[in-house]
């Protein structure tokens, strides 16, 4: 794999969902099972790591201590404890992933935080209703109508960032994406790209249509070279998926680790 590409994980609730689990539908989503069924979660943790992840993301996406105490009945101290459970699950597999495998691979655990829409259970993370929304709608501005490249210049403002990037939206909107980013700002940050299958999602129904013909993997090597240094999936991508992603990124030379 190139040297300074980092492969994140795929999704965290399709595999939930494969494993027999209901998540779509919960106002909680995944992070349900950080009190109900933690092992379910670690396991998938494991599979992507078998898959090549550098990087676990915690089961913490549409967590908050407000909904824990609304949809589990927890007090805040046992709300709390909640978020330290996601981030050992991670750490447990991580640690045991390397215990068992000949490679010692440097596990990086990013706790999840999703945006305020995630934790109102309406999707509005993704039609912008809420706030002034990073989502993608198009191929060049936010869900909120911002042109994503002068919502890039405002976030890159801080300094402090490591990346910035795009997660779930379509892969074919990606490219023009970065494209028109790359002309338009001078980043010091690396780009993260982190969409999801391509299928649409519609809050009333869920996901609908199948997946699209062309797979993360073929789309890498062109994000790779404008600029994307940490490679993952959201929504709907799999092990699999991360898996064909390790196999394009390491093609042209020896494994990273
Ligand atoms: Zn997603």
């Amino acid at each position: 794999m190139e040297e300074s590409v980092t492969l994140l994980s795929g999704g965290l609730s399709t595999e939930l969902e494969a494993a027999g689990l209901l998540i779509e539908g919960d106002p909680l989503w995944s992070a349900r099972l950080l009190h109900t069924n933690p092992q379910a979660i670690k396991n998938v943790h494991t599979s992507y790591l078998k898959s090549g992840s550098e990087v676990l993301s915690t089961a913490t996406y549409q967590a908050s201590i407000k909904g824990f105490m609304q949809h589990l009945g927890a007090n805040v101290d046992e709300a709390a404890k909640l978020f330290h459970v996601a981030v050992n699950l991670a750490k447990e597999a991580a640690e045991e992933f390397n215990m068992q495998s000949k490679e010692k691979r440097n596990i990086i655990v990013a706790g999840s935080i999703g945006p305020y829409g995630a934790f109102l259970h309406d999707a509005s993370e993704y039609t912008g209703s809420y706030t002034r929304d990073m989502s993608i709608e198009s191929a060049s501005s936010t869900s909120f109508g911002d042109k994503f490249e002068e919502a890039v210049k405002v976030a890159t403002a801080t300094h402090q960032l490591v990346a910035i990037g795009v997660n779930c939206c379509s892969p074919d909107l990606i490219s023009s994406i970065l494209s028109s980013a790359n002309k338009s700002c001078s980043l010091d940050t690396d780009w993260i790209v982190y969409p999801n299958s391509g299928e649409e999602w519609n809050h009333s129904v869920g996901w609908q249509g199948s997946k699209p013909v062309k797979l993360l993997s073929d789309y890498a090597l062109e994000w790779v070279q404008l600029g994307a240094r940490w490679l993952g999936g959201c929504c709907r991508t799999s092990p699999a998926d991360i898996a064909s992603l390790r196999d394009v990124l390491r093609a042209d030379g020896p494994e990273k680790h």
